[in-house]
């Protein structure tokens, strides 16, 4: 039986052969075959790597010869002979993966050079000092990287020449020295392996070649593959280039380029090289490149054919490029070409321009942006324009910036932001018990802890700015300050932090709001041409309304009215409402948050004048309002012990029995969403006429408004039935009152399993659903959020038992299928039902995904995410149709 290919040439190759041929080496091919000028060179496959760990680290059978036979194509082509020293044929080994993996074998250069080549690149070069250092280089990278000898061991030998020549830099040594260098090389390896140095080109080639296919398999090649989610049985191929040489002289170079500005996205070449330089100097920036731009002056003639190769490449790829290049002689040698990597902004500029330059539709620019790229660009920045006075760096862990008071106890965080201070909130760790005080903080500094500690996943989770494992802040909880290098900022003082870069920042600093940029905006118009999901937004305020509607939001998805019971001119009439002793007590405390829920729904209706908005009625327990049990034990104690005020005292013991009363053992699933509004109607009722007052009024001033009154929590068809005729009764009485004719509609929120599972009996009685996925996620999985990110979700997906954090990332396989049963039981009554999603994976790309599949017909997020929302929607009818 023949033997199978294992080798190729670049002409034998495409770039659809990457698995066979590594990523690299198909571009190389694929390069070569588009006319680029590439230096000849040859590929083994990456099945003869699989197969050499098949036959227990042995080459395949006729790998040898095939290699031998191929590197006979590559003297043909160029005219020169390996191990001739005359006329040295000398070629780069490179591993090359189907997926680009840094951890694998580094480049050797100049493999084919040995005591007699060397001489003849000193003739070809005309300079034998140039040859020589090209010598004692490939003897350094070949011992380190196919022989495995340390390079600290070569860097030694190289200073102590340096010192006895008495120079400082490399490039002074002349090239008697470099040979003195070269033979200690030598000496080195043979101590080092127990055999000399191998003269001959071939058994060099096969020793690299091993070595790369070794690499396959070092720790490091595996950790990477196993954190990447790469299969180990890709295998590497080995690419085999003739060398080309920057360093001949000053007519050579070398360099690197973007075809566009890969920060900005501006079409100009971006980029730099090195005269008389092999690539490894551009890397070890032991001299400073050039700018390409400078190119232009020095070699006109090469510019204009990089700029050439530069269009060619991109309308060939029809990506942005990143190249790598050497300039022989002035000839000039593509060596390597990928899709180049960018900033979101520059994605965001590229795609558009590409566009208007008619390279890629608009479908193909919308999926060229990663959606979840887009959020450092939607949140507040500190004005790039202001200097700043850096304290401290941590680890970036949420983006966004943050100017606020220190603090550092939740409680005190939770009362000062309720006050409506800007706090900070500083602390070594934070845990699921600190969640009240970072709904209530700016922004979450702590000394300790990753980019997936509590502080991070939760900050991330609620949009909020996050710089964690600060090491250099040195926390004092009981002096109520932390230092700094010297520096101690105590409670009180201000600091900012931008969770994008890791900074902390003494003082307040300016910041800008996020905007779009035209190109942004043009993008996101695109994707609305595309998209069928809808996109609503997650708004409490006529602020927070207004802000979505600038970004594209098409309605809201969800009000939660309990933050407006939690303002601090609100919450001692909610408390006096929760403590009212008879129901007269009660109606008369909500008549006086009639007003004010009235205000609050009116600014957020006439914000969303002609779309839809979701308001959902009170969904909290009521001890939420209260004080904590703990805090006012203290209290009470306090005032028995100083004999103060004794009315005082028996209010603050009515309202710890009342706490003590209302306290559960597990809120979560406790008195809360729709069975407050069963136990007590009169709240449901008091918000309900507060909103048909507020559209009343509205629909008189001539606005259009769409109000949907959402019910939460609901897990039976009687209590929605029940619920309804609340609110109905409501609005007849506002209609009659008013003489006002309106619309309206009455849904319910699907988080709960067994509203799943009966949505077609709930569906009689609702014009709409709404996926809270949150609690729908807690209650399909049975833990609570707080409690299992805090504790072991981490570690669940760690270690693989769950894929994501299905709080995070919507879990499909369970939470979904009862999402896909809601829907189809829903559509089964009401074939044209509303369906929405409001919980946070509404701002998910992949969850904004499955809601497409599964044809909900809008996803609601928080109002900075409204942007990804829109573009990740797109994204998913352009990947499924
Ligand atoms: C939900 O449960 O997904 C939801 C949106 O409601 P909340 O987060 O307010 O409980
Ligand atoms: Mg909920």
């Amino acid at each position: 039986m023949a033997d199978k290919k294992w080798v190729y040439t670049f002409e034998e190759g495409r770039a659809d052969m990457k698995d066979q041929l590594g990523g690299k080496g198909a571009n190389l091919a694929e390069m070569t075959n588009i006319g680029l000028p590439v230096p000849p060179g040859i590929i083994i496959t990456t099945e003869a790597c699989n197969q050499f760990y098949l036959e227990g680290k042995q080459f395949p059978p006729g790998l040898e010869d095939q290699v031998r036979e191929y590197i006979k194509i590559l003297e043909e082509k160029t005219g020169k002979r390996f191990g001739d020293p005359a006329n040295p044929l000398l070629v780069s080994v490179r591993s090359g993966a189907p997926i680009s993996m840094p951890g694998m074998m580094d480049t050797v250069l100049n493999l084919g050079l040995n005591d007699d080549t060397v001489e003849g690149l000193a003739a070809a070069a005309n300079d034998r000092r140039f040859a020589m250092d090209c010598y004692r280089r490939f003897l350094n990278m070949f011992g380190d990287v196919v022989l495995g000898i340390e390079h600290v061991k070569f860097e030694r030998i190289l200073e102590t020449q340096k010192d006895q020549a008495g120079v400082k830099f490399d490039n002074q040594l002349t090239a008697g020295q470099w040979q003195v260098v070269v033979e200690e090389y030598k000496k080195l390896i043979e101590r080092e392996t127990g055999r000399p140095f191998p003269q001959d080109p071939m058994e060099q080639l096969f020793k690299a070649i091993y070595a790369v296919f070794n690499s396959w398999n070092t720790d490091r090649a595996i950790v990477y593959r196993k954190v990447n989610k790469i299969p180990d049985d890709l295998g590497t191929a080995v690419n085999i280039q003739v060398m080309a040489f920057g360093n001949l002289g000053n007519d050579c170079g070398t360099g690197v380029a973007f075809t566009r500005n890969p920060s900005t996205g501006a079409n100009e070449l971006y980029g730099e090289y090195l005269i008389n330089a092999q690539g490894e100097d551009v890397v070890a920036g032991i001299r400073t490149p050039q700018p390409i731009a400078t190119l232009k002056e020095e070699m006109p003639g090469v510019y204009q054919q990089f700029v050439e190769t530069c269009r060619l490449l991109e309308k060939h790829y029809r990506n942005m490029q990143d190249i790598e290049f050497t300039i022989e002689r002035g000839k000039l040698f593509i060596l390597q070409t990928r899709n180049g990597k960018r900033t979101a902004q520059a994605a965001i500029k590229i795609a558009v321009d590409m566009v208007n330059e008619g390279l890629i539709t608009r479908e193909e620019a919308v999926m060229r942006v990663e959606a979840a790229q887009l959020d450092h660009l939607l949140h507040r920045r500190i004005d790039p324009n202001v200097k700043l006075e850096v304290i401290a760096r941590g680890l970036p862990a949420s983006p966004g910036a943050a100017s606020g008071k220190v603090v550092f106890e939740a409680d005190e965080a939770e009362k000062m932001g309720q006050e409506g201070h800007k706090v900070i909130m500083v602390r070594t760790e934070t845990t699921p018990d600190d969640i009240h005080g970072i709904v209530q903080a700016q922004g979450i500094l702590t000394s300790r802890g990753g980019m997936t500690s509590h502080a991070a996943v939760v900050a991330r989770g609620m949009g909020k700015p996050c710089v964690c494992g600060c090491e250099a802040i040195r926390i004092d909880y009981d002096k109520e300050e932390f230092s700094v290098n010297g520096l101690i900022i105590k409670k009180g003082d201000i600091i900012s932090i931008d969770g994008g870069t890791g900074q902390v920042i003494l003082g307040e600093v300016p910041m800008i709001d996020p905007e779009l940029s035209v190109e942004f905006q043009q993008l996101l118009e695109w994707a609305d041409e595309i998209r069928t999901l809808g996109v609503r937004a997650n708004a409490d305020t006529p602020a927070d309304a207004a802000k979505a509607r600038e970004f594209g939001a098409e309605g809201i998805g969800l009000t939660r009215t309990e933050h407006m019971f939690m303002a601090q001119d609100r919450l001692p009439i909610v408390q006096q409402m929760i403590l009212a002793g008879t129901d007269e007590e009660r109606n008369a405390v909500l008549e006086k948050l009639l007003p004010m829920q009235e205000e609050d729904f009116y600014g957020i209706l006439k914000a969303m004048e002609g779309l839809p908005v979701t308001i959902r009625l009170l969904d909290p327990p009521l001890h939420e309002f209260l004080p904590n049990a703990e805090e006012l034990m203290v209290e009470i104690t306090r005032l028995r012990l100083t004999s103060g005020d004794p009315g005082e005292l028996q209010r603050q013991e009515e309202l710890l029995k009342k706490v003590r009363a209302l306290s559960e053992f597990n809120p979560m699933l406790g008195h809360r969403g729709c069975r407050l509004g069963i136990t007590f109607p009169a709240v449901y009722a008091m918000q309900a006429r507060a909103i048909f007052r507020a559209v009343a009024r509205l629909v008189r001033e001539g606005y259009t408004v769409i109000p949907e009154v959402e019910i939460p929590l609901v897990i039976e068809v009687n209590e929605l039935a029940f619920l309804r005729r609340v609110v109905e009764q409501e609005a007849d009485k506002v209609m009659q009152e008013t003489g006002v004719e309106f619309e309206y509609t009455v849904g319910t929120m699907i988080e709960v399993p067994r509203a799943a599972l009966l949505a077609d009996e709930i569906a009689g009685e609702a014009d709409f659903f709404s996926f809270g996925t949150n609690d729908l996620t807690q209650t399909t999985l049975g833990f609570s959020r707080d409690d299992a990110e805090g504790k072991f979700l981490q570690e669940y997906v760690q270690k693989k038992i769950l894929p994501d954090n299905p709080f995070m990332v919507l879990d499909r396989k369970g939470v979904g299928k009862l999402m896909e049963t809601a829907v189809r039981l829903g559509r089964s009554v009401n074939p044209d039902m509303l369906i929405g999603i409001c919980g946070e994976h509404g701002g998910e790309p992949s969850s904004i995904e499955f809601c497409h599949l599964v044809g909900l017909n809008y996803v609601s997020c928080s109002p900075f995410r409204v942007p990804v929302a829109r573009l990740a929607a797109a994204q998913a009818k352009v990947k499924n149709g």
